[in-house]
Order: structure tokens, then C-alpha cells, then sequence
């Protein structure tokens, strides 16, 4: 039997992985929806390659040409909020969620509380609303499979049964294009030099995040959501060659790691339980060397601000996100510089946490 599987995001970078993959095996899957934001040529292409039963245009305004480019296909049409809602709605025994940024929050929701395998690629849901999607999974037995590649890792190197002997996680950060660069010299940087990742390929927001660190920030809140057993565990090391994507530290002094090439399509084959003809495994011969450094938060303010957040477990993680998002398009806007990005981040946590602040119970809260 087909396994029925949808994709949310599908014409982004992770998406198209992931479209990669299922359309890879076409024995395997059964496609229920595909969605984009507004590259509808993509979309189109994607869903008649797929043969999925819908696809979604995020910009409502693109309907018609969605609707156009699909007549005769047999692929139903669908646009805006109501359509991704219902696309969530599918019967789709596996979703992928790589929507970026909160605007992945009400689809992925939805999802997780029909139940289900979710693969978590968007973190932003789970730093912004962490508690309501694992409550919600917990109510559904909806199944949460982390894809970022930290995340996937640490889910392989220990079972929740373990975690008594586990003493620390450490995540790794390739500390993003400016490693060693002067602060000085950071002023100036454009948009396009951030968005360059010295070894992933990835969507402009979550380059520009890995740039400032934030990435790294963002993803200790969702690890702490993902592995809440051992949630005051977390570390991050600098690891410039994204090699080595994390390490469980064991109560016997032994440390175990997990390396694979940097390149998405080993976790989201992982959460698809496939493998991806076109990887390679690794030669660590032909690698030769892997390097470590501390990763100080005086360096890199964004990890203290995500601490700052983990400290107080309540809304104020909302917030960094949110002002996380926005300060991350104003960059990429031209609106700011790149070293305004993480003080004006935390001028909000500052002005924006207060006594009241909870973490959200609804999505309308979230
Ligand atoms: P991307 O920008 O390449 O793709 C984003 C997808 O979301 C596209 O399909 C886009 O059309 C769609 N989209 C954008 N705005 C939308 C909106 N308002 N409504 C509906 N759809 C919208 O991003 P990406 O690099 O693939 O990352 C996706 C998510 O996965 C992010 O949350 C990111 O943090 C996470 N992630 C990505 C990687 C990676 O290697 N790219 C690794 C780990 C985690
Ligand atoms: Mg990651």
C-alpha cells in the first residue's frame, strides 16, 4: 500500500527535497496536497509530477493562474489560508512542514491535532507555540519527527528511555559565512553575503538566522520542546565544516556523534523512512580534519538571548520569534544593517516581557 503524503512549503528548499524524494518512488507514495507561497509554475510542475490530489497557492491572488496551469491535470486547485487549512485536513498518513516562519503555524497545527506523522522542518512553530504543539500532539498521537538536522540527529543518538544516563547534547553551529569576521566589518554586509551559507543550500530567512546565530538560538528552544527529558541539557559548540550535526554526551564519559554530509536530504529521508539514491555516504578520510570551538555567548548575543527565553519557559519565546521574524525582512528589505538584526530582537524581548506573559494556549494567542 501507498503511504498517503502531503507537503507544505513544497517549492521551497527543503520542499523541493522532499518532492525529490517521494517523487523518487512513485510505488511508495500516494500524494494528497502539495502547497507554495507564490512560485506557481513550480507548484504546477510539482503536482502533476506528483500526481497529488490538490495543490495550494499561498498568495490568494495567484489563484487563476494556479487554476489555469492545472486545468485538464486533474489536480484540484486551492488558494490562501482556507485552502492550506483544508490541504491539512487531507488524510495524509505523512506530512512535511517546510512553510517558513509562523506563517507554517495554523496548517501545521491542524495536522498535528487530525494525528498522523508530522516531519518537522520549520522550527519557528515550535519556539513560538511549543507547548500547544506537543499538548496537541500528545492529544492526537500525532507523531512529531524532527527534520532539522541537529534535531534529527539527537532523535537517532538516544531513546527518551535513556535519557537518565545522558548528561549533555551538544549542538553544533557552523557559526554561518562570518565566522572569524571583524564586528567592524559586519556593518556593511548585504543581504545576498549573509544569505551565502558556507555549506548548506538553504531559503534566505533561515540563512540569514544562521548568520546571526539566531538559527542556533531558535533551535535550542525547539530542541528543548522535541527532547523535553533532558531539556536543561543543550549546548552548542562552533563546528565550521556542518559535519558533525550533534553529540550526546553519556554518564560514562563517552561521547557519541552523528555525521553525515551537510545536506537535507539524509534527515527528511530519515522522517520519510527512504533513502535518498543520490547521497553519498561520507569518507572521513577524504574530510581529514573536524573542528571545534566554544561558542561564547558574549560572541554571539543571539544564544543569549534564546537562553534568556529557556530561563523564563513562557511567552517571551513567542516574542523572540516574532521579532526575530520581522527584524530578519527588514534586513533582507534593505530597511536595517545586519548587526541591527539581533539588538533590535532583544530591545523587544526587553520592552515585550512582562510579569503576564504566557506561553500560548490557542493559536490566536500564539
Ligand atoms: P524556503 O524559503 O526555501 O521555502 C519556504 C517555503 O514556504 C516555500 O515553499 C514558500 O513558497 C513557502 N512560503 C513562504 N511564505 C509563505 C506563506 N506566507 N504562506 C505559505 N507558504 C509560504 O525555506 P527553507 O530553507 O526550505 O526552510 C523551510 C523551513 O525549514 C524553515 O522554517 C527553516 O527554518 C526550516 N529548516 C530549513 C533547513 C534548510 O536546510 N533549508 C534546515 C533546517 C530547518
Ligand atoms: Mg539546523
Amino acid at each position: 500500500m501507498a503511504k498517503r503524503v502531503s507537503i507544505f512549503g513544497a517549492t521551497g528548499s527543503v520542499g523541493r527535497s522532499t518532492v525529490e524524494l517521494v517523487g523518487a518512488k512513485p510505488e511508495a507514495f500516494a500524494v494528497e496536497a502539495v502547497t507554495g507561497g507564490r512560485n506557481v509554475a513550480l507548484l504546477c510542475e510539482q503536482a502533476k509530477r506528483l500526481r497529488a490530489q490538490a495543490a495550494v497557492i499561498a498568495d490568494e491572488s495567484l489563484y487563476g493562474e494556479l487554476r489555469d496551469g492545472l486545468a485538464g491535470s486533474g489536480v484540484v486547485p486551492a488558494a490562501g489560508a482556507e485552502g492550506l487549512r483544508e490541504a491539512a485536513s487531507r488524510p495524509a498518513e505523512w506530512s512535511m512542514f517546510a512553510i517558513v516562519g509562523t506563517a507554517c503555524l495554523a496548517p501545521a497545527l491542524e495536522a498535528v491535532a487530525r494525528g498522523g506523522c508530522i516531519a518537522m522542518a520549520n522550527k519557528e512553530c515550535l519556539v513560538a507555540a511549543g507547548r500547544l504543539f506537543m499538548e496537541t500532539a500528545k492529544a492526537s498521537g500525532a507523531v512529531l519527527l524532527p527534520v532539522d538536522s541537529e534535531h534529527n540527529a539527537i532523535f537517532q543518538l538516544f531513546k527518551p528511555e535513556q535519557a537518565g544516563e545522558v548528561e549533555e547534547v551538544v549542538l553544533t553551529a557552523s557559526g554561518g559565512p562570518f565566522l572569524g569576521w571583524e564586528k567592524e566589518a559586519l556593518r556593511e554586509v548585504s543581504p545576498e553575503q549573509a544569505a551565502r551559507h558556507p555549506n548548506w543550500s538553504m531559503g534566505a530567512k533561515i540563512s540569514i538566522d544562521s548568520a546571526t546565530l539566531m538559527n542556533k538560538g531558535l533551535e535550542l528552544v525547539e530542541a528543548r520542546w522535541l527532547f523535553e527529558e533532558v531539556r536543561d541539557k543543550f549546548r552548542v559548540v562552533i563546528h565550521p565544516q556542518s559535519i558533525v550535526h550533534a553529540l550526546v554526551g553519556w554518564r560514562d564519559g563517552s561521547l557519541l556523534a552523528y555525521l553525515s554530509a551537510p545536506d537535507m536530504r539524509v534527515p527528511i529521508a530519515h522522517a520519510l523512512s527512504t533513502v535518498s539514491p543520490a547521497v553519498k555516504r561520507l569518507d572521513v578520510a577524504a574530510v581529514g580534519r573536524l573542528d571545534f570551538a566554544p561558542a561564547e555567548e558574549a560572541a554571539y548575543p543571539a544564544l543569549g538571548l534564546a537562553r534568556r527565553v529557556l530561563e523564563r519557559d513562557d511567552g517571551a519565546a513567542t516574542l523572540l520569534n516574532a521579532a526575530n521574524e520581522e527584524a530578519v525582512a527588514a534586513f533582507l528589505g534593505g530597511r536595517i544593517g545586519f548587526l541591527d538584526i539581533v539588538p533590535l530582537v532583544g530591545a523587544v524581548l526587553d520592552a515585550g516581557v512582562s510579569e503576564s506573559a504566557v506561553s500560548p494556549g490557542t493559536l490566536e494567542e500564539a
